[in-house]
């Protein structure tokens, strides 16, 4: 009830939610009778999410926050959402975000934008924003979001939230709407590292609804969150971090360089070595992402024709309907993404563009691998800077696109990476959070939430 209530105070200066479920006090109430019948209710009971509105919901809308899927409501839940539910937690709402998750604001949902709970006329990040602002502003204890080349970590840092995008493979895609399928993973959102990796336990493992979701044993990812480790005065004696060189240089704020150099300092008193760590094919992969995102999606969104769900245009024709039901459908970024895909796929730029974009992508995660067989956990900011104000760069691609530097590289190699506040800059009355990314080797989502955890 005081999540409600909350909710209800603050949703209408934030706007976080594109839904909220009239359900949850009945299902928390059956909860309740199962305790009273001594009936077994699972590790989560009681605990609301939020949930992402690209993520399918049944019996609510999911709409991937567009018109092409306005008063959609899946059949069935998503494979992340039936586990959560298994543990006895409860979908509190359908979060905003940016139109199948391409942008950095919130702002190309095609219904609302989202504010950011620390000053409301700045963006919460995106595309996850509505996630990530809901748990910021206390909507909801946990949410899950999805991270295609940053849109669970950028958000997590600029509304001051944890955010875990684990390793691609390590939770099933089975009811996201699919972005870029080679990227996208399912990630958390929480107030604690601790918060976000019990989620993690939760929604995690092998799917056989999702040919790329991992065998991989999943650990419990809580057990670490109640150690003696705490009471030594050098807990993390011995971790090797790598501070990643290319992410600290031109175009990053200078508060933000500052609170990440002041957490680098933290974790050397909890007793990690530091080492600055060269990753040359670092700025490549900008381009390289907005290259092969944009060209998954134009393949994966061809699904949207107006006939099997969503926006249908009236028209005598069948080519005329489905151009008409994809051009009254989709909003202005969806359709620059899908022409720029189609462009770099097709014949006489194929190699130039998309394949070339693979070989880079086969760079990165080389040069990655070899970082980390050396070290530990690499570090850099979560993005270059904090929140900026709603409307500053959407008119600017460029300089939106330019934003996600930190952050696309994770999921061109697949790592998992955490994202936790590390201190704030001046702006809004104040100040605005600032938050730090830790990368791991892929599957090692274990050593990122205890160091996190520790950190904290
Ligand atoms: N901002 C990036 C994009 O627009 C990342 C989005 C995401 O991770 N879904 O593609």
């Amino acid at each position: 009830e005081s999540y409600l209530t909350r909710l209800k105070l603050t949703e209408p200066h934030l706007k976080s939610f594109l839904h909220v479920s009239d359900q949850v006090l009945n299902e928390a109430q059956s909860l309740d009778l199962q305790i009273e019948r001594n009936e077994n209710i699972g590790p989560l009971a009681g605990v609301l999410v939020g949930v992402k509105d690209n993520i399918c919901t049944m019996d609510m809308p999911s709409t991937a926050g567009s018109k092409v899927l306005e008063n959609y409501r899946p059949p069935f839940d998503a494979t992340a959402v039936k586990r959560f539910k298994e543990s006895g937690a409860i979908v509190v709402g359908k979060t905003n975000l940016d139109e199948f998750g391409m942008g950095s604001t919130t702002e190309a949902s095609a219904f609302q934008v989202t504010a950011n709970p620390w000053d409301v006329s700045r963006v919460p990040g995106g595309s996850s924003g509505g996630s990530a602002a809901a748990v910021s502003a206390g909507q909801c204890v946990v949410s899950l979001g999805s991270d295609t080349g940053g849109s669970v970590r950028q958000p997590a840092s600029f509304c001051g939230v944890v955010g875990l995008k684990p390793t691609y493979g390590r939770v099933s895609r089975y009811g996201l709407m699919a972005y870029a399928s080679s990227l996208d993973v399912i990630g958390c959102f929480g107030s604690s590292v601790a918060d976000a990796g019990i989620l993690l336990t939760a929604i995690s493992g092998y799917d056989r609804l999702d040919a790329t979701s991992s065998k991989r044993a999943v650990p419990d990812y809580t057990s670490q969150f109640i150690s003696t480790e705490l009471l030594d005065s050098k807990p993390l004696k011995g971790l090797k971090i790598g501070l990643i060189r290319e992410t600290l240089g031109n175009g990053v704020d200078i508060g933000i360089k500052s609170a990440v150099l002041g957490a680098v300092s933290h974790l050397e008193e909890l007793g990690c070595t530091l080492s600055e760590v060269s990753l040359p094919s670092f700025s490549l992969g900008l381009p390289a992402y907005y290259i092969l995102a944009s060209s998954e999606s134009s393949s994966n969104l061809s699904r949207y024709d107006g006939v099997r769900y969503g926006n249908q245009a009236t028209a005598d024709e069948l080519n005329a309907l489905y151009g008409d039901s994809r051009a009254t459908g989709f909003g202005p970024e969806v359709k620059m993404r899908i022409l720029m895909g189609t462009y770099g796929l097709s014949a006489g730029y194929y190699d130039a563009y998309y394949k070339r974009a693979q070989q880079v992508r086969t760079l990165i995660q080389k040069s990655f691998k070899n970082a980390l067989d050396e070290y530990d956990i690499l570090i850099s900011p979560a993005a270059p800077s904090a929140a900026y104000k709603i409307g500053e760069k959407k008119n600017d691609p460029l300089a939106m696109y330019a934003g996600d530097i930190m952050t696309v590289n994770v999921n061109l190699a697949g790592l998992p990476a955490l994202v936790l506040p590390c201190g704030f800059v001046e702006g809004g009355a104040a100040g605005l959070p600032v938050g730090l990314q830790m990368i791991g080797a892929a599957f090692d989502e274990e050593k990122l939430l205890r160091v996190g955890h520790i950190f904290e």
